[in-house]
């Protein structure tokens, strides 16, 4: 069996009090906070090398970490080991008969899967082994309903795009502890449309990159649609022809590249039965490119659209349907926009790419694609302090792993999200 040392977990009565020990006296640096709702612990991870630090607080007094300092007081608490294969290792260890806590793996912190062995079997120390979460996105549809409204996270499938250009002028020592890079330098991205559901009808908020890209752009990109958006219809009951309304934040490839679809050598509307609603000064933009954003904006992804009579023109912000309005963001385009989705009280926001993953929500983490970074910078710092005061879900259109979590604010100032869906 191969194992690396992935962790040494630490039970500590207050995790904000052991940080001012391990960030400020050591002064190492800490990862966003993460709940591990199954184990009823906070975990806090500090990077020292290749593994990492994990100070554990409980959050109920019958949890595992409460037990064992009220028995023994803080300390290490466990080693975790990480394998490959973690049904193959426990079946080496019980073919040996050595003493397991779980004879099966079961959900730990990151998507990971655990199993602990007995700390009698290690000589006195409890050993946990941990098969990391797969690398691709996570592509499940989730649902949830939101005041009148029910909303989807769809997917159509993922990509990857550079790192540096993800994260602008942020030095890479810095992103990448939470955004991976691969042997290309590139990041792992989702891409998920918005399905709302109210009683005016069905609209999607972008639709994706759909089939269109040559094979040389989609290795470049990584492009992975094994599974892509009619999966993901069809998991929500749903086909093509459901679609209503298909609205774009702005006319990116990643964004609405999937609006159309080629059909022999024609190209037509993706959804037939839609309405596509789209901000006249973006196709302004997005039909006169220029050398910085020409990459980015194909013609064939909208251009189709006209030609069919199915685009309706809208100027400003607006609301475009009860319960769904847009905001001009500017920013990453000059005519991006975001989705307010507005129900029962409750605020959701499609954030589209001011806020692209759950690792940008520093205010000046700003990508380096966007055009006018700060005009994003302006926009995304009154948006995340109103998000946090005011509880918005904000939806993320290309978290690989976060569909959708409140951002919340630690004493010490860090922002994390509290993920939802
Ligand atoms: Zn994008």
């Amino acid at each position: 069996m191969k194992a690396v040392l992935d962790h040494i977990g630490i039970a500590v009565q207050d995790v904000e009090a052991a940080l001012a020990f391990y960030c400020d006296a050591l002064g190492l640096e800490v990862e966003a906070p993460e709940d591990v709702v199954t184990q009823r612990v906070r975990a806090r991870h500090i990077p020292v090398g290749g593994p990492k630090l994990e100070l554990l607080e409980a959050t109920a007094p019958d949890s595992a970490i409460a037990k064992y300092i009220e028995k023994r007081g803080p300390g290490i608490h466990h080693i975790t080991l990480r394998v490959e294969d973690i049904r193959a290792a426990l079946d080496h260890l019980k073919a040996r008969g050595v003493r397991l806590v779980d004879s099966e793996p079961r959900p730990g912190a990151e998507h990971a899967q655990v199993a602990f062995i007995h700390p009698s079997a290690a000589h006195g120390v409890l050993v946990e082994l941990k098969q990391p979460a797969a690398q691709g996105p996570l592509l499940d549809v989730k649902r949830l309903g939101f005041g009148d409204l029910q909303l989807t996270m769809l997917h159509d499938g993922g990509f990857k795009l550079d790192g540096g250009a993800m994260f602008g002028v942020v030095p890479r020592p810095l992103w990448e502890t939470l955004a991976p890079a691969d042997d290309r330098h590139r990041i792992q991205l989702a891409m998920r449309p918005l399905l709302v559901e109210a009683e005016w009808g069905r609209m999607i908020v972008d639709c994706g990159v759909g089939d269109k890209m040559p094979a040389k752009q989609a290795d470049i990109y990584a492009l992975a649609r094994e599974r892509h958006l009619d999966h993901a219809l069809a998991e929500a009951g749903l086909t093509s022809a459901s679609i209503e309304f298909a609205l774009a934040t702005h006319l990116h490839f990643d964004h609405f590249g999937g609006a159309t679809m080629r059909e022999g050598a024609a190209l037509k509307p993706r959804f037939p039965n839609a309405q596509y609603l789209i901000r006249s000064a973006e196709w302004e933009d997005a039909t006169h490119p220029h050398e910085r954003n020409r990459a980015s904006y194909l013609q064939d992804d909208f251009l189709p659209l006209k030609d069919a009579g199915v685009v309706r023109f809208f100027e400003g912000d607006m609301t475009v349907k009860p319960g769904v309005r847009v905001e001009r963001s500017g920013g990453h385009t000059g005519q991006h926009q975001v989705v307010f989705i507005e129900s029962g009280g409750k605020t959701a926001v499609y954030v589209a790419d001011m806020i692209p993953t759950t690792a940008h929500l520093q205010d000046p983490w700003v990508m380096g694609y966007d055009l006018f970074p700060m005009d994003t910078l302006a926009f995304k710092r009154r948006l995340i302090r109103e998000a946090i005061d005011r509880e918005y879900l904000i939806l993320f259109e290309h978290d690989p792993r976060v569909s959708a979590g409140y951002i919340r604010e630690n004493a010490r100032g860090q922002r994390f999200v509290e993920q939802v869906l």
